[in-house]
């Protein structure tokens, strides 16, 4: 007869995940439930609740989200001709409205020789929506984000820097970065820079963060172009 044995390590790293995930998930459902109790015995001010427990809901379904996208590499797996220049637009114009109403100014450079590399566009995607998120979270006014793409022929890759004017982070924010649940902002869930290091690792790539408290943070990733 097998022995089931759970590695003493893989142990510790499930339970400190799920008790992040339990904790996370536990306020806003406790938030719920209050909203709505509270909502039976005032009709009043129904809408008002709602909202509340519409946004609470939806910092769930992020959450949850976010772990389902960790934890189906696989079924995300669809190695294709990527256009990386392409990509980058689509995440840009997704904040559209944001940049706009923040008057926010972005800046592309993107290299003309070469924008197309052998990867995953679906987990790209991803990866790009988290970092201009983040840029354009850290931003007040006048804020500006540049993005460059440069090919690099001899060590055949493609160099990206996404450079915002934010607030930056200071030495122990920047040591944290990407720790499970680790997060500034009041709404944030701290698991976009998790889920989009792990990304950027398993398409051959790598990332890494300059950032100085009160100017801004740089956001460079390195891409192979043939995986
Ligand atoms: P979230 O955005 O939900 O907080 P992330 O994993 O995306 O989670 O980011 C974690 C933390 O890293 C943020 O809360 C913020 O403090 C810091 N951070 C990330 N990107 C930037 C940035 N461009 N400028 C300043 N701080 C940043
Ligand atoms: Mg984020």
């Amino acid at each position: 007869k097998e022995e089931l044995q759970v590695r003493s390590d893989q142990y510790e790293t499930v339970v400190r995940v799920a008790a992040g995930i339990a904790h996370e998930i536990r306020n806003p459902l406790t938030s719920i439930k209050g909203f709505l109790q509270l909502m039976m015995s005032n009709s009043s001010s129904k809408s008002q609740y709602n909202d509340i427990i519409f946004s609470e809901l939806a910092r769930i379904e992020t959450i949850v989200n976010e772990f389902m996208l960790l934890a189906k590499p696989n079924e995300m797996d669809a190695y294709t001709e990527t256009n990386v220049t392409e990509i980058i637009e689509y995440a840009l114009s997704l904040f559209t409205h944001q940049i706009n109403k923040h008057n926010i100014q972005v800046e592309t450079n993107f290299d003309a020789d070469v924008s197309v590399i052998h990867s995953d566009p679906k987990r790209l995607k991803q990866v790009f929506i988290n970092i201009v998120k983040n840029a354009l979270e850290a931003m007040d006014k006048e804020g500006k984000l540049s993005i460059s793409t440069t090919y690099n022929s001899i060590q055949s890759n493609i160099v990206i820097k996404l450079q915002d004017n934010g607030k930056g982070m200071d030495v122990e924010q920047l040591r944290r970065i990407g720790e499970p649940f680790f997060t500034t902002k009041e709404k944030g869930t701290g698991l976009g820079i998790m889920v989009t290091t792990k990304f950027v690792e398993s398409l051959g790539g790598s990332i890494q963060y300059d950032s100085k408290l009160g100017e801004g943070t740089c956001v460079t990733i390195i891409l192979p172009v043939e995986m």
